[in-house]
């Protein structure tokens, strides 16, 4: 099985967080777009040829930015040109974009999970974030979506806004599950570089929460969402046991798949690659049929290294037979003083040759991870 990811490089505005690759300029929209179709066919031998889709992913920027004739546009040729076998098709999308009629129409058009860009509840912090939403908005989304046939549907909520206590957050929590969505995807407020929130934290003229701060937050999520009956399968992800999604857990998983579009990664199951973050050259070198991609090759600690990352971070662990019977490392042995200091420290666990991360290891993932690599 494999994935498609499909990246559409637009957005109304720019979050003063967000460091994904977009433009706020959608001029080159519908030439870009099409040529998105085009680098599906010439890229159409990129998976390995037993590889079956089972998932497609419309991800940004922001796709609800897209007709739903745009995206049937993309299915179509994905339907023409690959062996598929779909057991989800998602597309991003932001509350303000989607009414009941591009709903249903998406809905028409085959397109059955939508990951909601929602954020915050609160319109001063969607004000303060830049967003291109409301928080009406936002409360009236699910109910649309459910009205227009959709069963899948996940929300995005960011913590970590600076404030003097968690009140605010722990609202946002309970009219989000209010909302019953099933899965929700929730990540801390980060500062990164080439941001609007980068420079006033050069300038000085913004103060972002505490670590201890984020922290507690995090702990909040962790609770809420487990008094609620959502599993935390990743960090970053909670959902109901019957509602995990699945492109991403294939992705964790080690799953191959196909990314289209400015700044999409792709992964053939042995290599990376990725296409340059750049929409002019995109549509300049799709015209004349060249890829925009380049190869990353792996070094096998590469790959073992990458595995580490993203299993740890799931719910399924890091299964060291796999990595036994796959490269030769057993892990249990190559890292045992690490392990022990790991374990002593309460933040991972290992159980069936499995390893897994603690509620408190959770926070401390990647550096976790690091201890481990080869
Ligand atoms: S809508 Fe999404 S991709 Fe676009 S700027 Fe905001 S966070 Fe980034």
């Amino acid at each position: 099985m494999a994935g498609i990811y499909l990246h559409i490089p637009f957005c109304k505005k720019a979050c003063h967080y967000c460091d994904f690759h977009f433009s706020t300029n959608s001029s080159m929209m519908t030439e870009l777009i099409h040529l998105m179709g085009e680098e599906l066919i010439l890229r159409k031998d990129y998976l390995p040829k037993y590889e079956v889709i089972q998932t497609i992913y419309f991800g940004g920027g922001t796709p609800s930015l897209l007709s739903a004739e745009q995206v049937r546009y993309l299915l179509d040729i994905v339907h023409e040109h690959y062996p598929l076998q779909l057991g989800e098709v998602t597309l991003e999308a932001n509350p303000d974009d989607l009414s009941a009629k591009k709903l249903d129409d998406y809905r028409a058009i085959g397109v059955d999970r939508l990951s909601i860009g929602i954020q915050s509840f609160r319109d001063e912090v969607l004000t303060f974030y830049n967003r291109a939403h409301t928080s009406e908005e936002s409360l009236q989304v699910l109910n649309l979506a459910r009205k227009a046939g959709f069963e899948k549907l996940s929300i995005d909520l960011i913590y970590g806004y600076p404030e003097k206590d968690h009140s605010g957050w722990k609202s946002d929590l309970e009219t989000a599950l209010n909302l019953d969505p099933g899965h929700i995807s929730s990540y801390a407020l980060t500062v990164e570089p080439k941001t609007a929130l980068g420079n006033w934290v050069k300038k000085g003229t913004f103060q972002p929460a505490s670590e201890d701060f984020v922290a507690e937050e995090f702990e909040i999520l962790q609770e809420t969402m487990d008094a609620k009956g959502y599993v935390q399968y990743e960090i970053s992800n909670f959902g109901k046991p019957d509602a995990f999604a699945l492109h991403n857990t294939n992705y964790w998983r080690g799953v191959p798949y196909l990314g289209i579009g400015p700044s999409a990664h792709s992964y053939d199951g042995t290599n990376r690659g990725r296409n340059r973050a750049h929409n002019s050259a995109y549509i300049t070198q799709l015209r004349e049929r060249q890829l925009v991609f380049t190869i990353e090759n792996l070094s096998e600690a590469d790959r073992i290294n990458e595995y580490l990352l993203t299993s740890l971070r799931t719910i399924w662990g890091v299964d060291t037979t796999f990595l036994f019977q796959r490269y030769g490392v057993d892990l249990l042995v190559e890292k045992v003083k690490e392990l022990e200091f790991l374990q002593a420290s309460g933040w991972i666990y290992v159980r069936d040759s499995r390893l897994y991360l603690t509620r408190q290891g959770m926070l401390l993932a990647d550096g976790i991870s690091e201890k481990l690599f080869l």
